[in-house]
């Protein structure tokens, strides 16, 4: 009688164990110390401004963790870089797997896209097949913030863009283009990373 009590406390011990995995997220800003990513350029009151994509990723993943810290305490959130630091593709990667471990990972990468097309504008997910529902989601929850303002690319396999950056990120959001001089003003004002951030966050909670 004493093994059978012993078993099913071990059996409740083991769903309990399954439903208090814990969430982790990783968030990854792009770039960062002597890598500054894509640098942009817009005027404003006949003053030319400079933006450098490691700064606007960093910020905006900022305001994602704090978000998240608040609005769902009961996920771990963990940033691959929290200043302005050169973390290499393979430190991130390992950043992410110790932090990830065996829990219920998510581990996003933001950057900022570039071109040599001054036109070429939008944000675009990048995913792999198992977030593939999370990242449509995402981008509709996107697009609803910034349609009047970002044009939404659309979503597309991570595969081939991992190929050129050999990272390991279930998730890559490019949030417009720094070449752009409508997207770049949008990606300097901070009311609009709270937005996304706020966006992100949220949809994040709700996954
Ligand atoms: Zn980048």
């Amino acid at each position: 009688m004493k093994y059978k009590r012993f078993f099913v406390m071990l059996l409740v011990l083991n769903i309990f164990y399954i439903f208090a995995q814990q969430r982790i997220v990783f968030l990854d800003p792009g770039h960062g110390g002597k890598d500054p990513g894509a640098k942009g350029e817009y005027t404003r009151n006949g003053e030319t401004l400079t933006v450098y994509e490691k700064d606007i990723v960093l910020h905006l993943s900022k305001k994602i963790h704090d978000r998240l810290k608040t609005i769902a305490p009961d996920i771990g959130v963990v940033l691959s870089r929290n200043d302005d630091s050169f973390v290499s593709l393979e430190e991130r990667d390992a950043k992410a797997a110790t932090a990830i471990g065996n829990k219920n990972g998510l581990y996003i990468s933001i950057h900022n896209d570039v071109s040599l097309s001054k036109t070429s504008n939008g944000f675009s997910l990048q995913v792999n097949t198992k977030n593939r529902s999370f990242a449509h989601a995402l981008s509709n929850e996107l697009e609803k913030i910034t349609s009047t303002q970002m044009a939404n690319r659309g979503v597309t396999d991570i595969t081939e863009y991992k190929h050129q950056r050999k990272k390991n990120a279930d998730i890559i959001l490019n949030l417009g283009f720094i070449s752009n001089d409508h997207d770049v003003r949008l990606l300097a004002d901070n009311n609009f990373l709270d937005a996304c951030a706020a966006c992100i966050a949220d949809c994040i909670k709700e996954k």
